[in-house]
């Protein structure tokens, strides 16, 4: 087993490395920012070191920052944990080439998965059911370009092979607006991206977001843990998720279920990841996969009990996977609430001190958060501060737990997105479950 970890993030996923970490008695490191000195991991970690200024890029991005806080608290691995550099495939192999073990997958196999078309090109392998499109870049060919969209259909979805944060995507609705858009898409994943690389795809009018939460050993042994529905986002950002996914057949499920392990396996992958589809008229089409833990991990443990921090840190220990796919039984219903600091209604963020946090408890109520009574959020950080996850035997008693832990909850001194959430759970269209991922945004009339 590893010795020693570094973790190079911060916030809840930081503490959520921390635990997982000290249950199978591996030394922690905590790397920080000027700004981040008083985070709640960074007080429990066994060691911490101060990387930079409160600038992301100068700090939790900064890879030479990173690698020598390893090699002076002499870590045997770096967890990336997500954001940041979780998907930075230049970190990973820099991490590897010094002698270090990156929690992760191979650097090849996050250099795979960055690219979108070659992404897709792989599950289109492994027979994981992909979206009707151009299958590979779009090239000069204009006449070739109009006549694949009018095969496929409109409307259609520009997408760019780099792209990523909801980022370098363009709807087109009719062939005259085409070569433009195609156009406009390349030149602005060309300077977003430093890729101008565009594919084609049909665009999915009404769909929802349902994602495969997958394990690999590395050696070519893979299981799924199930799905969990995110389709309740505002600019593409999730805001309240749950697992299982309500609604779906277990034929459909199993089956698709099934393509993503045999691209695990095809891959020998590492680590892990996350298949995410669009699921549509009763079909699942692949979109990407995310090869890191994911905000919404919490919800795939309660109804599995399986801890995927563990299981990452067993797995870059060089160990086999704990669990056989017979093993796994999804047992229940469980929903996570991202708490945000920012204005209900604007949604502007709102860093600044906490008077008073109170986290609700009880039966099946989960807290992940780093927040305690005087902690200030500062402000150059992404804005979610608590996750709170509920769990039940049914989804409806899982529902009423959150409904009451919402209203248990307590952040004074600065505003925070609570309010739309109570909202939100008790919303009669998300009661009977499968909404779309435009529902959010049609509800707050945006
Ligand atoms: P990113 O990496 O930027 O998150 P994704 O490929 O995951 O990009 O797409 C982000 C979001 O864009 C999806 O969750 C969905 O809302 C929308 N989207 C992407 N592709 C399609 C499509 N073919 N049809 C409809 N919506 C799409």
């Amino acid at each position: 087993m590893l010795e020693k970890v570094l973790i190079a993030n911060r916030g809840e996923i930081a503490l959520r490395i921390l635990r997982a970490c000290k249950e199978l008695n591996i030394k922690t490191v905590a790397v920080h920012s000027v700004a981040d000195k008083d985070l709640m991991h960074v007080r429990l970690a066994d060691e911490s070191v101060c990387i930079g200024p409160p600038s992301p890029t100068e700090s939790y991005l900064n890879i030479p920052s990173i690698i020598s806080a390893m090699e002076v608290t002499d870590a045997d691995a770096v967890h990336p944990g997500y954001g940041f550099l979780a998907e930075n495939a230049d970190f990973a192999e820099q991490v590897d080439n010094s002698g270090f073990v990156f929690i992760g997958p191979t650097s090849e196999t996050i250099r795979l998965m960055g690219d979108k078309v070659s992404a897709i090109a792989v599950m289109r392998d492994a027979g994981v059911p992909t979206v009707p499109g151009s299958n590979g870049p779009l090239d000069d060919n204009k006449d070739r370009t109009l006549s694949l969209a009018k095969e496929i259909g409109y409307p259609v979805i520009i997408k760019a092979a780099a792209g990523g944060g909801g980022r370098g995507m363009r709807v087109v609705h009719n062939e005259a607006a085409l070569l433009k858009a195609v156009y406009v898409t390349q030149t602005e994943a060309k300077s977003f991206f430093g890729n101008g690389v565009v594919y084609l795809e049909k665009f999915l009018e009404n769909p929802r977001h349902v994602e495969i939460q997958v394990i690999g050993d590395g050696q070519g042994e893979a299981i799924h843990l199930g799905d969990r529905d995110c389709s309740l986002q505002r600019r593409h950002q999730k805001v309240l998720e749950e697992a299982p996914a309500p609604g779906i057949s277990d034929k459909a499920r199993a089956g698709v279920a099934e393509t993503c392990i045999q691209a695990c396996k095809n891959l020998k992958y590492r680590g892990v990841g996350t298949l995410e589809f669009l699921y549509e008229a009763e079909s699942f089409y692949f979109i990407e996969m995310n090869t890191r833990v994911q905000v919404e991990h919490p919800v795939t443990e309660m109804v599995t009990g399986i801890d995927i921090v563990k299981e990452q840190l067993r797995i870059a220990s060089g160990e086999s996977l704990s669990v056989a796919q017979s093993d796994i039984k999804i047992k229940g219903h469980s929903f996570e609430c991202r708490i945000n600091a920012e204005d209900p209604t604007t949604f502007l963020p709102c860093p600044g001190r906490v008077n008073l946090f109170h986290a609700p408890g009880g039966n099946g109520i989960r807290v992940d958060s780093h927040l305690y009574s005087g902690y200030s959020v500062p402000p150059h950080y992404d804005s979610l501060i608590a996750k709170l996850i509920s769990y039940g035997d049914t989804r409806e008693q899982a529902l009423m737990r959150m409904q009451n832990a919402l209203d248990e909850l307590l952040i004074d001194g600065i505003r925070s997105n609570i309010p739309l959430q109570r909202d939100l759970v008790r919303d009669a269209e998300f009661q009977k479950g499968g909404v779309n991922i435009h529902y959010l945004e049609h509800k707050l009339g945006s």
